[in-house]
């Protein structure tokens, strides 16, 4: 076999297996009894560990080097995601890996305690070990580089923590002064209740609408939603239904259409070249908060809804109007996940800023509950009463996942850019939207992001289809242009 084909075997092979992680994991969350967890932890952390073998594999190492030079122009930048990869693995102790994973599941049950508790300091020695095992981690990796940058490699290859310092800072300062321009609040929400038996009707054919293929997908309910690539083919989601609240449930649903869509949409003549996968966290956020917010909030979409909501709740139809100012009710609030679109990115920009300075020694464990606090009341006027609303609310650090809060941001920020070049170039896509007819959105997508798969890394990718462009300036435009209609005020 030639080191092509070598390559390619063994490519395919490490997909498989990340395949076989990919259905446990959907099974664990959508299926499983809960007397399976432990027999699925086993086979879960046999998998991993056939998987870490392949990657830290010598001879991957061997073919990458001897395809070097390659005139294929996607193998090309398939080997060097597999290089980043491979090098990763192998530079990183395998003693660190193991003390990592005992650190992750301490830390996992700590912060469980102390969210219940509401007190910090039950959870912060596990914290300061999970900082000290990330800084020793990034070190293996990379011992030139600072600790915060390699720690971003794993979510966003390509991207700075200078380039995100100064975007972020930007971004903090232009949404502050746009929450200051509409009062604090507009929109209004939706209330109501809403059988969830029609909701699942109504998320399955919105799902069908927007280009979610059911033929390669399913959608099943979860605690949380998800989505996961099982392999070309087969690639689900996971929503949330709630009663008492039509479009939260919603919109979790379209989120995840958008990162299912994305994986749909890798072509498969680029398995087994290294680049047959996602560009990075912060471009697949980009493609589920398009959907979601973009598109999912817009008013060419709550009209499209409308229609289909009055034939379902024909006795409780909502107007589009109520549906639009249910969608976008901006009003600053303590916790993350139930944030609206144009405050989301404050508590993202929170997180950053509080990483970063640990990560450089400018800021200890200790101090993370007050420095939170404050940085809440500075940037939206509220204080959490407590550490289970504060510092504790999310999972994040307990699994060491330092460096993937930003993921979420720049998924807005590449959004807002990739958003601003769709409609440069389908000038007729609103009327499209508003008629249900997704076709043309959807193949803007194909072309441009999904078909280019992992060939380079997303700051390149955006670059190319973006030309010339800033993405503060395109997210607060257009965060300015939504929220600043509804409260009837515009950017001075
Ligand atoms: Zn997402």
């Amino acid at each position: 076999m030639t080191a092509r084909e070598s390559l390619s075997a063994h490519v395919r092979e490490m997909r498989t297996l990340e395949g076989i992680l990919g259905v446990l994991g959907w099974d664990q969350q959508v299926l499983m009894p809960p007397g399976g967890a432990a027999v699925r932890g086993a086979q879960m952390a046999l998998a991993s560990q056939i998987l870490h073998e392949r990657t830290t594999d010598p001879r991957l190492g061997e073919w990458i080097a001897a395809l070097d030079g390659t005139d294929d122009g996607a193998l090309r930048g398939g080997l060097r995601n597999l290089k980043r990869r491979h090098e990763r693995a192998v530079r990183i102790p395998s003693e660190l890996v193991g003390e990592t994973a005992m650190a992750q599941a301490q830390g996992f049950e700590d912060w469980v305690k102390a969210k219940e508790a509401a007190d910090f300091s039950l959870f912060a020695p596990s914290l300061q070990r999970l900082v000290d095992l990330a800084t020793q981690t990034a070190k293996a990796i990379d011992p030139d580089r600072a600790v915060y940058d390699v720690l971003l490699d794993d979510y966003d290859p390509g991207t700075t923590t200078a380039s995100l310092k100064s975007m972020f800072a930007r971004l903090r300062d232009g949404t502050v002064e746009l929450l200051d321009a509409i009062g604090g609040e507009v929109g209004e929400p939706l209330g109501g209740k809403w059988d969830v038996e029609r909701q699942k009707l109504f998320h399955d054919k919105v799902a069908r609408g927007i280009g979610y293929s059911m033929e390669q997908g399913r959608l099943d309910e979860a605690e949380h939603p998800f989505t996961v690539g099982i392999g070309h083919g087969d690639v689900r989601i996971t929503t949330h239904y709630y009663e008492d609240d039509l479009l939260t449930g919603l919109s979790g649903t379209v989120h995840e259409c958008g990162h299912g869509m994305y994986e749909q949409g890798i072509p498969s003549d680029l398995l087994g070249t290294g680049a047959a996968e996602a560009a990075s966290m912060g471009l697949h956020e980009s493609q589920s908060r398009f959907w979601e917010n973009t598109i999912g909030r817009s008013e060419a979409f709550c009209g499209w809804i409308a229609g289909m909501l009055g034939e379902l709740y024909p006795e409780q139809a909502p107007s589009a109007r109520a549906l639009y100012l249910g969608s976008n009710h901006v009003k600053p609030g303590l916790i993350r996940v139930y944030a609206d679109e144009v405050t989301y990115n404050l508590h993202i920009i929170v997180r950053f800023e509080l990483e970063r300075a640990l990560f450089a020694g400018e800021l200890s464990v200790a101090d993370l509950p007050a420095a939170w606090n404050d940085r809440y009341r500075e940037l939206l006027g509220i204080e959490p009463g407590n550490d289970a609303e504060g510092v504790l609310q999310d999972v994040h650090w307990s699994g060491a996942a330092f460096g993937y809060f930003p993921s979420y941001t720049l998924g807005n920020l590449y959004a807002a850019s990739l958003g601003k070049a769709m409609q440069r170039d389908l000038p007729n896509m609103w009327d499209e939207v508003g008629k249900g007819e997704f076709g043309s959105v959807l193949g803007w997508l194909r072309t441009n992001v999904h078909e280019r798969a992992h060939i380079e890394d997303a700051p390149q990718l955006v670059a190319r289809v973006c030309g010339e462009h800033d993405p503060v300036e395109d997210l607060l435009d257009y965060l300015w242009s939504r929220y600043g209609g509804l409260a009837g005020v515009s950017r001075g």
